[in-house]
């Protein structure tokens, strides 16, 4: 009987045991979410940016209801991947074809605002990853587009290739130059660390009889090891944009200027959400606080 009893007594320890050891392992697999910083309040994560930026497979996928704005600029992108429309006299631009799986989405969005999917002359982007750029090559074979890039990002845009199809450029872009169309003109400005060649683009629009100055930031997130060459990037891209003009802030993934509330706050009559100059570089706040943290705590962990 006593011997019994202790046999199970020993087995219970084994298993308590083995379920302490498992779960620190466990523990070791997955890095701490660090480091966290507060800006303006709100309390941010490297994973909850990333989860606030991509949301589910469905968010990625699933069109968010397309919609002006401001003058001549849409949103028909999904629910977390950004894609603009900004249309003139003498075609459109689309700025991110996202995935390759949301072209027909995106086309599906041009085409519930009235516009055509085919008279999209120029396509752009803010960045080489695939969640931004991967469609290129199917809105070139859809639309003819003259699909132009930052000369920095092109060889990471080059080596996107979905199902093999190689990546089209039809101009590299340096620093500062212009795409210009039917009267509207974009500046494409190299907003370097995210990417090496990742842009933020600038342009005016007319709404309501004011000017406007739009800017549609790229990604100002950091890898997860910053490089002294990534710092020195983001240190020269944290200064530059902070001098653009800017009246309505955009992103390339909504969040990063809180599209929903702002959509779900749009009302005839009322003013305009998008034109929000107040929040124009808190989206670069977060991240270059953010950026700030990881340096130290790199510098930290140094032996
Ligand atoms: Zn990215």
């Amino acid at each position: 009987m006593d011997s019994r009893l202790s046999a199970f007594g020993f087995k219970l320890w084994v298993l308590a045991f083995g379920l302490i050891l498992s779960s620190s392992l466990l523990l070791a697999q997955t890095p701490p979410d660090l480091p966290a910083v507060t800006v303006r309040g709100q309390t941010y994560t490297p994973r909850s940016i990333l989860s606030r930026n991509m949301g589910t497979d469905e968010d990625q996928t699933t069109a968010f209801t397309p919609h002006k704005i401001a003058g001549n600029v849409y949103y028909v992108g999904t629910r977390t991947l950004s894609s603009f429309l900004i249309t003139t006299p003498a075609g459109h631009i689309l700025i991110n074809s996202t995935y390759e799986r949301n072209v027909r989405t995106i086309e599906k969005s041009v085409t519930q605002l009235g516009f055509k999917f085919s008279d999209i002359k120029i396509l752009l982007g803010t960045h080489a990853h695939g969640d931004h750029q991967e469609g290129d090559a199917l809105v070139k074979e859809m639309t003819g587009a003259q699909v132009m890039a930052m000369r920095e990002d092109i060889p990471a845009l080059e080596a996107i290739r979905p199902g093999g199809k190689s990546h089209p450029i039809d101009r590299t872009l340096r620093d500062g130059e212009d795409v210009t169309l039917g009267g509207t003109m974009l500046v494409a400005h190299l907003t370097a660390g995210h990417t090496r060649g990742c842009t933020t683009w600038t342009m005016k629009t007319q709404d309501g009889g004011k000017d406007l100055n739009v800017v549609f930031a790229c990604s100002y997130r950091s890898p997860a090891t910053v490089t002294p060459n990534i710092e020195s990037e983001f240190n020269r891209t944290f200064t530059v944009i902070r001098s653009f003009p800017c009246d309505v802030p955009l992103g390339d993934h909504p969040a990063q200027y809180d599209m929903a509330a702002k959509f779900a706050r749009m009302k005839p009559g009322a003013p305009n959400p998008f034109i929000d100059p107040a929040n124009c570089w808190l989206e670069a706040e977060i991240q270059e606080a953010m950026l700030r943290a990881q340096l130290t705590m790199q510098q930290s962990a140094k032996p």
